[in-house]
Parts: C-alpha cells; structure tokens; sequence
C-alpha cells in the first residue's frame, strides 16, 4: 500500500498526512512498508496515533508517545467546559425566575384569601340579625366542608338539596336584597363548580 494514496491534510498536525480508518490497518502499513520507506526517506514510520480531528489513524516516524491530548481534542474540551458553564448559567436563572414566579403566586393567592376572607366577615356581619339567612350561609360553609373533605356524592347532594330549600323559603318570605343576591349567587356557583367537577 503506498501512503499517498490515503494523503489527506491533517488539520491537527497541520500537513498532509496518511489516513486509515483502524489502528490494525495503520500496524499493517508500518509492518509492511517500513523497509521501503526508510531505504528512501532514512527514516520510517514506527507506530500508529488516533487523530480526533481526521477521526482516524496516522503513523508517525517519532518514537515517544506522549499521553497530552492533541489540538482538537484540547478545542472540543474548552467548549464543552464554555458550553456547559453557559447551560448551567441559564438552568440557574431559570430556576430562579421560576422561584420569583412562585413566590408572586403565592402571595396572590395570599392576598385573595385575605380579601375573600374579609368580605366574607363583612357580610356575616350584615346578615347577623337576619335567622334564616344566616341558616342559609352556615349551611353554604357545611357544603364547603363536605367538598373539602371529598365527602360521598349522596351527602353533598343532599346538603345542597337543604340549602337550596333554605333559600326558596327566604325568597318567598323576604323582600330582595343585595345579601340574598350575593348568597345565591354564591350557592350557585358552588353548585356548578360541584356539578362540574363531578362529572
Ligand atoms: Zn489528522
């Protein structure tokens, strides 16, 4: 096998160089031209390298192995470091995007419970002196309870059957009020979201 015919410009040892595609094929080459090749250039290739940037195998007349990566293999390293310090970079802003995120949220979600919390006194307090609307609204915060505590389809139900009496008796017998309205809205809305999620 004559080396030029295999010739390809190494980008690592920066010369044109024999190229073969195994170590085994290069220990052939070494093995069965050296003794021509010496004769002719005084010098022989005497062992086989693997070249990370032709992807292949080279022989070479120097004897010393020295075990330091070549300039390809040192490239593909300082941008794997550069490479993975950037995706590291960019894991931690997201993360603490995501964190910030969170924390907005909850306090959102904070700031709600207060408010409906605060609307909720407020209304109880309006509703005090009034018996069956305050019956009314123990029996909303009951159902509540029951649907918190995932309590069978059949109890719920029927909870919502009594306020639901509770309230046709109020709107028989009392003239329309805003606080009427906003209990039945809220029963209502209740009972929609229960509905919904049952199915
Ligand atoms: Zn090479």
């Amino acid at each position: 096998m004559k080396p030029s015919k295999c010739l390809i410009f190494c980008r690592d040892a920066r010369r044109s160089k024999a190229l073969f595609e195994t170590e085994a094929k290069a220990m052939a080459f070494i093995k069965y031209n050296r003794y021509a090749i010496k004769r002719k250039a005084g010098f022989a290739p005497v062992r086989a390298y693997h070249c990370t940037s032709c992807d292949g195998w080279h022989v070479t007349s120097r004897k010393a192995v020295f075990d330091v990566p070549d300039k390809a293999e040192v490239m593909i390293a300082a941008y794997n470091r550069e490479h993975n310090l950037d995706w590291q970079n960019r894991r931690d802003r997201l993360r603490e995007q995501k964190r910030e995120q969170r924390r907005e949220q909850e306090l959102e979600q904070k700031l709600i419970q207060e408010r409906e919390q605060e609307a909720a006194n407020l209304l109880k307090a309006r509703i005090k002196r009034n018996g069956p609307l305050m019956a009314l609204y123990k029996q909303i915060e009951e159902i509540h309870k029951l649907i918190k505590n995932r309590t069978d389809k059949t109890r719920t139900y029927k909870a919502f059957t009594k306020a639901y009496q509770k309230l046709g008796i109020i709107m028989d017998s009392q003239s329309p009020t805003t606080d009427i309205q906003i209990i039945k809205d809220k029963l209502d809305s209740i009972y929609a979201d229960y509905q919904s999620k049952e199915k």
